[in-house]
């Protein structure tokens, strides 16, 4: 019997609820499955280890994570720390220190769940957005000088390298060719920014002539947000940069109903390191500590592990659970206004993986 080896490092907030939950729900279709196995270990790094040791997370922490085959990660963030400190130092050290450099974003309307867009069928949302994971503008490249004096300056350089843009870009080529539609928009800003974006156009032309059987078109950022709003049955992959994706991906979460449902994988798609999956939502301390968190984002997050690891029957199980699960409007948290609990949602779902019925678990 195979088993796998999780890291799992719920961080901050309701990362410390919402991962239990997903570790509770992998455990349970492992035990149901019973081909294979899971080895977890679990990593206590975040805004409390921050108030002991100085530091998110050990100077030898990727090392720690190194031999395993992937990590299920919660959230990281801290009232009392801050944002950089707590982004830089924990989520970002791992997805640059391991080279996970897509970020993969799925977002559908699920079964039961009220999206906003009203005049927009749930089939009319099925997209992929795929995220530079690795440089652009989050590169962290700049600096500040003359601090607190009026002459202050302070830059964030946008770093792109054609290793960088080719490598994401032809992963979501490939991602859209796997896809029924076989299409990709690749977002620019290559108007009003006329160096990195100019050359980000040049290497998706040069890399969508490998893909003759993948339509593809550009779209300029800002029309993106438009086009996801009004026509959102024609985009299905997505790629952009770093910054551009991590705008669109919020959008594409609100509209697809909640934040607390989004899922994503950091991934290294040549599998060199382990990769990182995690909900797309924050450490939510409005909501901390009290069983309301919702956990579905979670455990979509720990779909695309079991696709990852090349599980994709028992993905497609949890998948299915899943869906069985926001289909009924009994079992949605406060933030689908609903009334039901952190735990009640993932008793439903171990229920179902277990065999048995929505009734049961009522
Ligand atoms: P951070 O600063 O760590 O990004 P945040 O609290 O600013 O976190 P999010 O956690 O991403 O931002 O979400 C904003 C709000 O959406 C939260 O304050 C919370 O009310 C709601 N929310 C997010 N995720 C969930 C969830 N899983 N279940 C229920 N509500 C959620």
């Amino acid at each position: 019997m195979k088993t796998y080896r999780i890291a799992t490092i719920p961080g901050d907030g309701i990362g410390k609820e919402v991962v239990p939950a997903g570790q509770r729900v992998l455990d349970v279709l492992a035990r149901a499955s019973q081909r294979f196995g899971f080895d977890f270990e679990n990593f206590d790094w975040g805004g409390d280890y921050y108030r002991q040791h100085g530091e998110m997370m050990p100077a030898d922490g990727l090392d720690q994570l190194r031999d395993k085959d992937a990590v299920l990660f919660g959230s990281a963030g801290d009232p009392d720390i801050a944002d950089h400190i707590t982004l830089w130092g924990l989520r970002l050290k791992i997805c640059q220190g391991l080279d996970q450099y897509a970020n993969v974003r799925p977002t559908r309307i699920l079964p039961g769940i009220d999206a906003p867009l009203k005049r927009c069928r749930p089939e009319d949302l099925n997209w992929v957005i795929v995220r530079e994971n690795s440089e652009g503008e989050y590169s962290g490249v700049g600096g500040r000088v003359h601090q607190g004096h009026p002459i202050e300056v302070a830059t964030d350089v946008s770093m792109m390298t054609r290793a960088g843009c080719e490598r994401v870009i032809r992963f979501a080529f490939r991602l859209a060719q796997s896809r029924p539609r076989k299409l990709l928009t690749v977002i620019t800003k290559s108007n009003a920014q006329r160096h990195a974006m100019v050359m980000w156009d040049e290497i998706a032309a040069e890399v969508a002539r490998e893909f003759p059987d993948v339509s593809w078109d550009k779209e300029i950022v800002d029309a993106a947000t438009a086009r996801m709003v009004n026509r959102p049955a024609s985009l299905d992959t997505i790629v952009a940069t770093n910054l551009h994706a991590d705008i669109l991906s919020d959008l594409a979460a609100a509209l697809a109903g909640s934040l607390g449902i989004a899922p994503t994988a950091n991934l290294d798609p040549e599998r060199r390191y382990p990769s990182m999956f995690e909900p797309i939502h924050g450490s939510a301390f409005d909501i901390m500590g009290r069983g309301l968190a919702n956990p579905i984002g979670t455990f979509w997050s720990a779909v695309m592990l079991l696709e990852h690891l090349g599980e994709p029957e028992a993905a497609a199980r949890l998948m299915a659970a899943i869906e069985q699960v926001t289909a009924d409007p009994a079992l949605h948290t406060r933030d689908l206004g609903g009334e039901a609990t952190t735990a009640q949602v993932t008793d439903a779902v171990c229920t179902l993986l277990q065999g048995g019925s929505l009734r049961q678990a009522a």
